[in-house]
Formats: structure tokens, sequence, C-alpha cells
């Protein structure tokens, strides 16, 4: 076991929030071995076990939402607010994949097709074994439990590697998992810098790894995974796009946009980024936007940045858009380490770092567009595909614009509103990531598919999969096969 620590620190104040070990990868290969253990033992419990331990463990985060606000609160640096907001999101997530786990993932009978008659067809969902979470700093609570819940409901053990910035929250997490399931460490966290993760990633025994963070160390995550065949699902940020139509409600889309924008100080993955204006509404939402942004204040309603790292991403970004844009709000000075300022800059041109990368802080570009189809070419031009949002009175224009914006999720009228619904997947595409956490399809993330067939009885004259079949048996499967799908349809 290592001796070596480090601390967490409060990135508001500097304090010490607490010392972490930082485990080896040798820690890491035995947390793993005592996992595969603990998952065979919790694949065993009958499904409805396992619903009432998750559901006890539901009950006891519950009981502790305050201590885990706060130490939340304490690590990002959010206010403890925001933190309680993001237990709630991961209480009722838990609670859903809990409750649904058995009836997205047990056995079910299918159709065996004409062809198939005399068969009896089964499919089940089955348990990977153990499951590797790496998870990120700016929700260390909703963002890994978005998978640590799902892959439990599924029969999973989980070893979790939470950032080194917040791994308290990691740590109390597993904790008090131990208070419903007491027999086995079916929830590990384990502790440190990049190399834990990087351990855990490359161990062989572990069955899929759940990854959020960046694109480029989801790229790294994905080569020590290949060497192993390791399924990854990759959730890795964005640049979402925000599009007001001209017959938008234009306070509360400005209103909206807002808090998509600078809440959690803009380190959101999902978080508002770009933001097309229909020409018909641009004044009227940027004076309803910019009147709504002075009064928002850094360090009282959103915390610090807390990557200090991230500062000098920031700041290049506002840098740059501040010389090709007009600043609406904020500016060149707007970070104060380690607080940023509201930024809101207008015609950033679209080939710029601030309208290309992702900024994660309290900043957004805005643009003036002829209509929403501009606003949608616009919005899709990025190498990210996560989240994003539409404005639009009018529900069948707004479904249309939501179902042809780039990405997983797309709320309309209304902000990240899909990340509260537990029934929803949640993921993105192209630099965004793959593969789904959250709802039926995040359950099956962490399971494999299992298909068995069951011959009832022998087909009569059909006995295809047999040396012994004649001619005769070939022909009254062509006859058959004909019959069945050789009409044409016009
Ligand atoms: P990283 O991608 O570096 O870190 C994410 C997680 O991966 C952390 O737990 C980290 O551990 C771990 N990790 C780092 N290196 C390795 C490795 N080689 N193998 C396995 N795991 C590893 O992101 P950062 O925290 O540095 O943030 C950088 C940028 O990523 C942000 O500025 C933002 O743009 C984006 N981001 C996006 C998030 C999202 O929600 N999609 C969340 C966080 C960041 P450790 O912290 O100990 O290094």
């Amino acid at each position: 076991m290592s001796t070596l620590t480090f601390d967490s620190l409060n990135p508001a104040t500097g304090d010490v929030v607490g010392s972490h070990p930082r485990h080896t990868a040798a820690d890491v290969h035995e947390a793993v071995e005592r996992a595969g253990e603990a998952a065979r033992w919790w694949a065993a419990l009958p499904p409805a076990e396992r619903k009432r331990r998750l559901l006890d463990y539901k009950a006891v985060l519950t009981r502790h939402i305050r201590e885990l606000a706060r130490l939340i609160h304490d690590e990002t640096g959010k206010p403890v607010g925001d933190a309680t907001l993001e237990m709630v999101l991961v209480i009722t997530h838990l609670d859903w994949a809990a409750r649904h786990a058995q009836k997205v993932l047990g056995r079910r009978r299918v159709n065996p097709g004409t062809i198939g008659l005399n068969l009896a067809a089964t499919l089940e969902y089955l348990p990977l074994g153990v499951v590797a979470v790496i998870g990120p700093w700016n929700y260390p609570a909703f963002t890994p439990m978005g998978s640590i819940s799902y892959a439990l409901a599924a029969g999973n053990a989980v070893v979790f590697k939470p950032s080194e910035l917040t791994p308290g929250v990691g740590v109390r997490l597993a904790e008090l998992f131990a208070e419903s399931v007491p027999e086995q460490p079916v929830f590990q966290t384990v502790t440190g810098l990049g190399e834990t993760g990087a351990a855990l990633a490359a161990d062989p025994r572990v069955k899929k790894v759940a990854f959020t963070g960046s694109t480029a160390t989801a790229k790294r995550v994905m080569a020590a995974c290949a060497e192993n065949l390791t399924p990854l699902v990759a959730e890795c940020g964005g640049k979402d796009a925000f599009i007001v139509d001209a017959d938008a409600d234009v306070a509360a889309a400005a209103d909206a946009c807002l808090w998509g924008a600078l809440s959690n100080a803009g380190q959101t993955c999902a978080g508002v980024e770009r933001v097309y204006v229909a020409d018909a509404v641009y004044e009227p939402f940027m004076r309803e936007l910019s009147g709504l942004a002075a009064k928002v204040k850094a360090g009282e309603d959103y915390g610090p940045i807390t990557m200090p790292g991230q500062l000098d991403v920031i700041r290049r970004h506002i840098d740059d858009a501040v010389k090709s844009g007009r600043v609406v709000t904020g500016g060149s000075g707007a970070v104060r380490a380690p607080y940023v300022d509201p930024v809101i800059v207008e015609d950033v041109p679209e080939d710029s770092p601030a309208v290309r990368e992702e900024t994660f802080g309290p900043t957004i570009t805005v643009r003036r567009v002829r209509d929403a189809q501009e606003a949608l070419d616009l919005a899709n031009a990025s190498a990210y595909g996560l989240g994003g949002t539409v404005f639009s009175r009018d529900a069948r224009r707004a479904a249309q614009l939501a179902r042809r914006l780039r990405g997983g999720m797309t709320a309309i009228n209304s902000i990240i509103s899909f990340a509260g619904v537990p029934a929803l997947p949640f993921g993105g595409e192209g630099e965004s990531g793959f593969g789904r956490i959250h709802g039926a399809d995040g359950l099956r993330e962490f399971a494999r598919a299992k298909a068995v067939t069951r011959q009832r009885f022998p087909m009569p004259g059909m006995n295809i999969t047999s040396f012994r079949r004649g001619p005769a048996d070939l022909e009254r499967l062509v006859r058959l096969v004909t019959f069945l799908h050789g009409r044409r349809k016009r």
C-alpha cells in the first residue's frame, strides 16, 4: 500500500480539504483483484436484493446530502446550493437505475420469426464484471455516479478513480456504499494522480472503462484499453450551441442562456458556449442578456475556476475573442484568479479558438444569424457534438431543429433539462466521445447481451442444419422464403 499522499485544496481559499493516498499501480491491481471477487458475489445476488441494497444506498446518500454538498463545495469551490442540486441529481439517477435494472436487463422472450417457429428465443443482459470509472472534477458526484449507479445496477463491481482535484468526494461516495453493502468491496475508490487512472485503465481484468474528461486524455485511455480490447465509454466535453429562433420568448431564452453559460463557472461539459440568435430578435435578446449578466457576480452566484491550469485557456480565449469581436460584458480583465467574471463577446469569427475549442469558463460568444437554418449550419460545424439548446415558440419547428442539431441531447425552451431525466441517455459524438450513460442505454452500456435459442420441436420437413439434409428440405425452405419475402411492395 502506497505511503505517499497528496492534498486536495479548496480552490477559492487554497486551504487543504483532505489528504489522500497516491495509489500505485500495485495498489490499483489489488483493488481490481478484490473487485473481481466482489463482482462475482454481487452478480450472484437475486436482482431484487441488489435493488434493495441500491435503494438503501440512495437513502444513505440522501441522509448525508448536506455533508456531501459541503464536501463538493470545499473541493470544487461551487456554491453549496449548486452542490446540493448536484446531489439531488445523483439521488434521482441512482433511484431510476435501481428500479429499472431488472426490467431493462432481465431475461425476456423474443419473437423467433417464422423460420424459427420451432424455437424459443430469449435475451438477457449479463454483468460485465469489474467496471473502471475515471471521473472529472467539475461535477465530482453527479458525473461519475452517472456511470457508477448504472454499472452497479447492471450487476458489476466498480473501481472508481476520481480526479486528483476531488478525491474526497470519491472516497466518501464509496465509504457510504459500504454502509448498504458491507459484505464485499463492490464499489471501491482508488486515489492518486493521472498515473493511478492509467494503471486502472490498463488492467486486463477491467471489463469496461467509463471515462469523463478531456478528449486528449480519452485518446490516451483508449490506447491503453486497446491493449486488452477493453471497451470504453468516453464523455469528453463539448462546445454546445444555443439557438434563439425568430419567434422565441426572448426573456426566457436570455435567462436560460445565461444560467447555462455561467453556472458552475462555465465548467459544465454540456454548458452553453456558443449562441446563435435570429436577426429578428437579436437586439431585444442582447438587451435582456447583458442586463441579466450585469447582475451575476463571480464568487457569489458561481464559484472559482476549480482547475488552476484552466485559467490560461480561458484567458487565451477571451483575449482572442476581444481582439476580433465586440465586447458586450466583461473583457480582458475578467480573469481575477481564481475567479472569472462573466464575459459575452459578439461577432467573434467562427474559426477562432473561442468558437472552436472548449473554453470551460463563464464566457460565451454570440452571433447574429439570418434565421434558424443558418444557426443550425453554424452550430453543426463543430468537431464536438454533446448537447445543445433551441428556443422557439413553434413546437414542431423546435422539434425539427432539435433533431438536426449535432449531439446526443437537445433541450427545447429549457436548459440542460435532459440531464435531469434519468430515463434519457447522455453522451456525445465526434470529439465529445461515444457511448451512453443514464437511462436504459446507460444500463445496457454496462452489460453484455446474452442470446439463447431452445428448440421446442424439430421442424417437420425442414431439417436444415444437418448433413442429413436433402434437396427437398432446401426446396421447402426456398419456397417458404419466397412466400415470405419474394413479393415486391410498391
Ligand atoms: P483530464 O482528461 O486530464 O482528466 C480527467 C480524468 O482522467 C481525471 O480523473 C484524471 O486524473 C484522469 N487521467 C489523467 N490522465 C490519465 C491517464 N493517462 N489515464 C487515465 N486517467 C487519466 O482532464 P482535466 O481534469 O485535466 O481537464 C482538462 C480539460 O478537460 C478541461 O479543461 C475541460 O475542457 C475538459 N473536461 C471535461 C469534462 C467533462 O465534463 N466532459 C470534465 C473535466 C474536464 P487526475 O485528475 O488525477 O489527473
